[in-house]
């Protein structure tokens, strides 16, 4: 996660000479000051600690400080080894070459960049009829994209609360407690867009053995200040696809007016591919809306995801700006005004490069490579909490048998993995699960089943180093492991776990 950085206090700022040079004798740097040098680490630059707080006076040659950029940045993980993410981390080079000349090009300059629009709206067009969107005139989808899923999901969550408000003051009733209805296991853009919308969050609690939504208990929550239930599909710590159809039949059956949104920022692109039958989308009539990450199994690199509406009706003309600043009228439903047209370009490269044999090819190849890997790990002695056979997102979720003799943890192992350039996240259940302790290995297209082998061998030999530790030394690992966590700037105001999301739902942010 991006961290909210704080800007030292002058006291703190360390000068940018801070090795001890008087108690070390060393030796006289060449003094080059009236000669150029293309020589970067024979530069001056190079024996110099990098600006950190204060903006240089003076610049510096364009090699050198994308040299030292690039240097200090190999110390992060590799994204391709990274299996905390469902993030894209392939792109073909055909499309990065276009994507890299659009750069410059500002989405929202509709007239400048009409053909880019006609792009957007090709791809709204295309996800939404995937989703099964009514287009029969009476009822007609709408959408937009995003920078992600959180986008849209704001964009969601502020539609249906407009409309329940509508809908209590056209009836004179009280407008003020809005409330909306999801299980402790959605991912935290859902906590925030309720409290910065000020919005009362229901939550289903998971057990120790449903870590989804229970559909009844979710609709017996129902009131009529509810604005909304929202479905996961594709939950984040487990993959499960949660049970979108037995909400709406509920509703149905209830005859309650309730929206359903359904949350699918890694499933929809996944679930229409490898399970078709399943019926989660606008097929169900108490479906209002649904966002989906570009950026997930969309196959785009970060950032861009979607959001679309069943009809206008569940889009209050009061939340779309008509704008003319730019030249051309033009209407706009985001949280931001300026973002690049890089992204959306590169959505549609995929859906007319890939079409849906080639979504189903490639989704269909990972969940073999998923189930393999759950299998391998199954034998190991690990106990699985995700499903298998495309009845869930292509991710492995496990955690180790319970044994009590056993001195490491699951985090431990996933300290060992990163020895080897494996990014595996280590984390802890939703609320109300005892703080069940898991792994987590998200598959992606461009994890092959050489790849899985290789994450195999590494994981046995992980699990035989912990064995053979004793226990002062996993402790020391332990210490090890968290470090780098304090190398991070959070300002110290935030750090109180009371305030933190952490901190009051028990929520981990380390897995997106
Ligand atoms: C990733 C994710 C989000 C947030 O999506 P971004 O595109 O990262 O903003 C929301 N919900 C679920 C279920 C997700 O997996």
């Amino acid at each position: 996660m991006v961290h909210l950085a704080s800007v030292k206090k002058d006291h703190e700022v360390v000068p940018l000479a801070s090795l001890k040079l008087d108690s070390i004798e060393t030796i006289p740097a060449v003094d080059d000051s009236n000669t150029y040098s293309d020589n970067i680490y024979g530069s001056r630059f190079a024996a110099e600690h990098l600006p950190q707080h204060e903006m240089p006076e003076r610049e510096m040659p364009p090699q050198v400080a994308a040299r030292m950029i690039k240097d200090d940045l190999s110390l992060d993980g590799t994204p391709s080894l990274n299996l905390a993410t469902f993030v894209t981390s392939f792109m073909e080079p055909e499309i990065e070459q276009i994507m890299t000349e659009s750069l410059s090009k500002n989405f929202i300059d509709y007239e400048e960049y009409p053909h880019t629009v006609e792009l957007h709206n090709r791809c709204v067009n295309m996800i939404a009829r995937l989703y099964h969107a009514p287009t029969d005139g009476e009822e007609n989808a709408m959408g937009t994209s995003t920078v992600g899923s959180s986008e849209a999901i704001m964009l969601s969550v502020l539609a249906m609360k407009k409309r329940w408000q509508k809908k209590r003051k056209a009836e004179g009733k009280d407008h003020s407690n809005p409330n909306l209805i999801f299980s402790s296991s959605v991912q935290v853009c859902w906590e925030k867009a309720c409290r910065y919308m000020e919005i009362e969050e229901r939550y289903v609690y998971c057990t120790n053995t449903r870590f989804v939504i229970d559909p009844k208990e979710a609709v017996d929550l129902v009131d009529e200040n509810t604005i909304g239930i929202c479905a996961i599909l594709g939950s984040t710590y487990t993959g499960e696809y949660e049970d979108v159809k037995a909400i709406n039949n509920l509703l149905v059956e209830r005859g309650i007016d309730c929206a359903i949104h359904v949350d699918a920022a890694s499933g929809g692109f996944v679930a229409p591919f490898v399970k078709p039958e399943l019926e989660w989308d606008f097929r169900l009539e108490k479906v209002v809306s649904i966002n989906v990450s570009g950026h997930k199994y969309g196959l785009v690199y970060p950032g861009v995801g979607w959001a679309i509406w069943r009809s206008p009706a569940f889009l209050d003309k009061d939340l779309v700006f008509n704008i003319n600043y730019l030249g051309a009228d033009q209407s706009s439903f985001t949280l931001n005004f300026s973002k690049g047209a890089s992204h959306i370009i590169g959505q549609y490269y995929q859906l007319i490069r890939l079409g849906k044999h080639g979504y189903r090819s490639i989704m269909t190849n990972i969940t073999r490579v998923s189930d393999y890997m759950a299998s391998e790990l199954q034998k190991m002695g690990m106990v699985l909490m995700s499903q298998t056979r495309g009845n869930g997102l292509p991710l492995v979720a496990f955690h180790l048998p319970p044994n009590a003799d056993r001195e490491y943890d699951e985090f431990a192992i996933a300290h060992q993995l990163r020895e080897r350039g494996w990014i595996v996240p280590a984390y802890t259940m939703a609320p109300h699960c005892d703080k069940l302790k898991m792994l987590r290995m998200v598959i992606r297209e461009d994890f092959s089943m050489a790849r899985a082998d290789s994450l195999l061998e590494d994981f046995k030999l992980a699990i035989q180093t912990l064995d053979s530790m004793d226990q002062a030394l996993i402790a020391k690992y332990q210490i090890h492991k968290r470090a780098p966590r304090h190398r991070h700037d959070t300002h110290a105001h935030y750090k109180d776990e009371k305030h933190s999301l952490q901190g009051k739902t028990g929520k981990t942010h380390g897995v997106c």
